[in-house]
């Protein structure tokens, strides 16, 4: 990388960070006098659609973690990436937890792109920071759903909703429990989607115990050690669990910038951004994806948008002209299996509580999304070549 050149740096190389990071290396218009730097604290691409279906079903760990080998297959500006985590973001450069070649620890930035989303209890994330500890760890999981006949899931929300009901499609001798603190699964959709979750819970036969909180031990639950009960705030408790899967909301990774904005920090832990992605007090700071207080239901489809704003507005920067891109009003919605069979779509209109929607289950032969070219597609738009998907 060469020193003259100024730097866009992307915090996080996950969904929205890797295709703005891709976006940026693409644009002719800034090649001349920039270049491409993505921060990733992990080795591989973590396609995170997939961990609740692959904690239960074993053979695909290796495949929803993907290299980064040719990311910047089509980039026409300098780009490359570093393996690293940002501990600061501090004006003008962010600071390293480790020493990089070149940069030493700290790098400086003429443009920010922070995209470090947030963190999820395992299985809806992993613990570590490499690609065979991820395998071990779905492969302890399926090891101790296989063995357990009694598991429940703390959390109504996609990630439970998603284990549980592959668990129960794909072993049904399993006893299964969603434990939920609130009257609806997937309370922020659309009333329907509760509904239709709800009933197929039923069918299937899984227990949801609702408006009611589970109690989490300190240190966690002793999964795979000895049967234990989990007690309920509604008086009642579950006794006897084998494997108890803590699948309970996410913790946005707003830590290295806080400092820096206190005063943007929303009470959730999400940066707030101006329509134009910028935080409000630093123009060259941009913050795309989960970690900004722009969508209220977080997902990749209505976060994507984004991309052409970022683009748009830094390189008005870049040419001393003002960032006037600003993102259009987002709808949500989900794409969810519930079962290895079955799938449910919820469109909604707007990202308001309570807006019009609709919803959608859909039946199919066959498990389309693991075996199907869906895992292969993903390593294909990230450029890896599917040759040997172990590494
Ligand atoms: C089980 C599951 C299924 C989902 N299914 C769908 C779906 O079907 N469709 C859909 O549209 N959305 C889906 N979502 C939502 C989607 O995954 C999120 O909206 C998406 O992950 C957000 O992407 P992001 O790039 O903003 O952040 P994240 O995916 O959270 O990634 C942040 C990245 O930043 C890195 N990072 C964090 N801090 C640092 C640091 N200090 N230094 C360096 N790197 C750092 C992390 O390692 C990570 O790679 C699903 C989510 C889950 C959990």
């Amino acid at each position: 990388m060469t020193k003259s050149l100024k730097n866009i740096v992307i915090v996080g190389a996950s969904y929205l960070g890797k295709r703005a990071a891709t976006a940026l290396a693409a644009s002719q218009a800034l090649s001349a006098a920039h270049r491409i730097i993505l921060i990733e604290r992990n080795s591989h691409f973590s396609h995170l659609f997939q961990f609740p279906r692959i904690s239960i079903i074993p053979g695909y760990e290796h495949k929803a973690l993907i290299p980064f080998d040719n990311l910047f297959r089509d980039a026409v500006c300098q780009s490359g990436i570093v393996r690293a985590a940002v501990t600061k973001v501090a004006e003008g450069h962010v600071e390293l937890d480790r020493e990089v070649a070149e940069f030493g620890t700290t790098v400086p930035y003429e443009f920010l792109v922070y995209a470090t989303g947030s963190r999820l209890s395992p299985p809806g994330n992993v613990p570590g920071e490499g690609k065979q500890e991820g395998i071990a760890y779905f492969r302890g999981i399926q090891v101790q759903a296989a063995k357990a006949k009694r598991i429940v899931c703390i959390g109504g929300g996609a990630v439970g909703v998603q284990i549980a009901t592959d668990l129960k499609t794909y072993m049904p001798e399993k006893e299964v429990h969603i434990v939920h603190s609130r009257a609806t699964l997937l309370n922020r959709f659309h009333p329907d989607l509760h509904k239709t979750v709800l009933d197929t819970c039923i069918e299937y036969g899984i227990h949801t115990h609702l408006n009611s909180r589970a109690t989490i031990p300190q240190g966690g639950f002793p999964n795979g050690q000895h049967p234990f009960t989990i007690t309920l705030s509604d008086g009642t408790s579950i006794p006897d669990v084998d494997l108890a899967l803590t699948c309970t909301g996410q913790t946005f990774n707003s830590g290295p910038i806080a400092h820096l904005v206190p005063q943007h920090i929303n009470p959730d832990g999400t940066v707030h951004v101006l329509p134009t992605l910028q935080v409000p007090t630093h123009p060259h700071i941009f913050c795309v994806g989960d970690i900004n207080d722009i969508l209220r239901i977080k997902t990749v489809k209505a976060a994507i948008p984004q991309i052409d704003v970022l683009v748009s507005n830094i390189t008005s920067l870049s040419q001393n002209e003002l960032a006037s891109a600003v993102v259009a009003k987002p709808r949500a919605g989900i794409h969810l299996t519930i079962g290895v069979n079955r799938e449910v779509f919820c469109r909604m209109e707007s990202q308001v509580e309570g807006a019009a929607g609709e919803v959608e289950r859909r039946d199919f032969e066959g498990d389309a999304h693991l075996t199907g070219k869906r895992l292969e597609g993903i390593w294909e738009q990230l450029g890896a070549g599917t040759g040997d998907m172990f590494r």
